[in-house]
């Protein structure tokens, strides 16, 4: 499979599809699912004029796509069923089970926004949270619904198409990015682009055909050059490949480079698929011999993980010819994390719900997060004020800083010394009296920087958080932290004074 929607997807294709990746998968399953909903949205047609059955199809093979267990691929075919025909969800639980009518049912929710313009922005938001935290197969879903909708938006009036690619790319793309899935964050993006930025996005695809055109032979010669490399080292390669930049992602990067294409050396990048992390730095070296790499662009992923969890090593070299060149070197594991993300892990295993350990590690501590935002989103009062912070923590560009000991913590850009403190441990916190970064003192409101060494310095007798520390931490966490430590304390102060109060 190529990822390319466009080709007309059949039930038998999608079972060949899954029956490859997942040799146990109930077949039958899936073929009595797209039966029940062909026959539910019989005679129904999309907006393309295409029946019905085409939308849920193309969500579903979308899903197997990212090698996801059964029951998501049968929740996906049956998705619109009770919000567009005469069956209901009780008729789903008695025909499929709990788990996939209330995946469904998770789906339903999601689909039902009552406002408008920033409260429609915020009401959407927090349902995609709310779902998040409440079972993350329902955010798959929806994100293969939304790719499918967008790839037909043509075919619908210009002013709902401007909205659906603009609530794509502000709150999906970032999420999907946010849980690691950069092909699917690059798929939807790109089909937003176009009705967002109309004239942006022609000139960045001529722009980018313009780059390459002609290019093809070359870059095939330097792959068949490639892997005759690693074959004659020994290293067995799984895959070489060369991979088009998203468009959209393309775009941004030209606004940060004076709109200039000469200096873009990744508009094409070459993966190198090899079997395990040895044969990548393995692999590297072969690279280097052969070709000399640019300086300051040899980046270990693999060492340092990107916030999200991205890990490959990249290198840009002065290949064949002298052109310039960027490899990305990763394992088959990698490879299937840095297109799917946390849905990647959910090949190895249909447990139900947990969101699963990943085999390299715990998943990053913000999923665990998930859970404590949900508590607050349902807390009315707080609301307003809350989603504003969440904001800021999920959608800001992420730092990695290291302690001592060499742990590290992931904060959203911009944060202080404080921040730090309390992300460390919420005593931490509370008792710092000064800090060192890269083993100099630094002062507490020290905006942070990736790949800082921070130390935080500590007195036990001190008494709480210093209230004015609010005017400069970032993280919600601390803000949260310090308006509690503070608040007890005026609180116990208001009772001490008060006549006739006993404390
Ligand atoms: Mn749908």
């Amino acid at each position: 499979m190529n990822g390319n929607t466009q080709i007309a997807v059949t039930i038998d294709s999608l079972c060949t599809w899954v029956h490859d990746y997942d040799p146990h998968a109930d077949i039958a399953l899936i073929r009595r699912a797209y039966a029940f909903a062909e026959q539910a949205h019989r005679g129904q047609k999309r907006a393309t004029g295409e029946p019905y059955i085409m939308h849920p199809l193309a969500t579903a093979c979308t899903l197997a796509e990212m090698r996801l267990p059964t029951n998501i691929i049968v929740a996906g075919l049956l998705h619109d069923v009770p919000e567009d025909t005469t069956c209901t969800l009780d008729d789903l639980k008695e025909s499929f089970g709990e788990d996939i009518s209330h995946m469904v049912q998770g789906i339903t929710k999601l689909g039902k926004l009552k406002y408008r313009g920033m409260e429609r922005y915020m009401e959407n938001l927090r349902k995609m949270f709310l779902a998040m935290a409440a079972d993350v197969r329902v955010v798959f879903i929806k994100f293969a619904d939304r790719l499918h909708n967008l790839e037909t938006l043509a075919a619908i009036p210009p002013k709902k198409q401007y909205r659906i690619a603009l609530e794509s790319m502000e709150i999906y793309a970032p999420i999907a990015n946010r849980l690691g899935m950069g092909e699917i964050k690059g798929r939807l993006e790109d089909a937003a682009f176009q009705y967002v930025y109309p004239k942006e996005y022609v000139w960045a695809r001529d722009l980018s055909q313009t780059s390459l055109e002609g290019k093809e032979d070359y870059l095939k010669r330097v792959l068949s050059k490639t892997r005759e490399m690693l074959t004659d080292a020994g290293i067995k390669e799984l895959n070489v490949h060369g991979r088009k930049k998203h468009l959209y992602s393309l775009y941004r990067k030209l606004l940060k480079n004076d709109r200039s294409i000469a200096r873009i050396y990744d508009l094409v990048a070459l993966r190198v698929v090899v079997d395990n992390v040895a044969d990548c730095y393995a692999a590297l070296g072969i690279i280097h011999s052969k070709w000399t790499p640019l300086k300051g662009r040899i980046k270990d992923y693999i060492a340092q993980p990107k916030p999200n969890g991205y890990r490959s090593l990249h290198t840009t070299v002065f290949c064949e010819e002298g052109e310039i060149v960027e490899f990305q070197i990763r394992t088959k594991e990698m490879h299937a994390e840095d297109e799917f993300g946390i849905a990647a892990h959910w090949a190895y295993d249909e447990n139900g719900k947990t969101i699963l350990p990943s085999k390299h590690g715990p998943p990053p501590k913000w999923v665990y997060d998930l859970a404590d935002i949900q508590q607050e989103l349902e807390d009315k009062k707080k609301y307003l004020q809350s989603l504003n912070d969440i904001k800021i923590d999920l959608f800001r560009d992420r730092i990695f800083v290291f302690t001592p000991k060499g742990d590290v913590i992931d904060l959203p850009e911009e944060s202080t010394c404080v921040d730090f403190a309390f992300a460390i441990h919420t005593d931490v916190g509370k008792t710092c009296v000064g800090a060192k970064v890269n083993e100099e003192v630094a002062p507490l409101e020290r905006v942070l920087k990736n790949g800082d060494m921070v130390e935080i310095l500590t007195n036990k007798s001190r008494k709480g958080p210093n209230p004015d520390w609010i005017k400069f931490v970032k993280t919600r966490h601390a803000k949260q932290k310090i308006r509690q430590e503070t608040k007890s304390k005026i609180g116990s102060w208001i009772k001490g004074i008060l006549p006739g109060t006993k404390n």
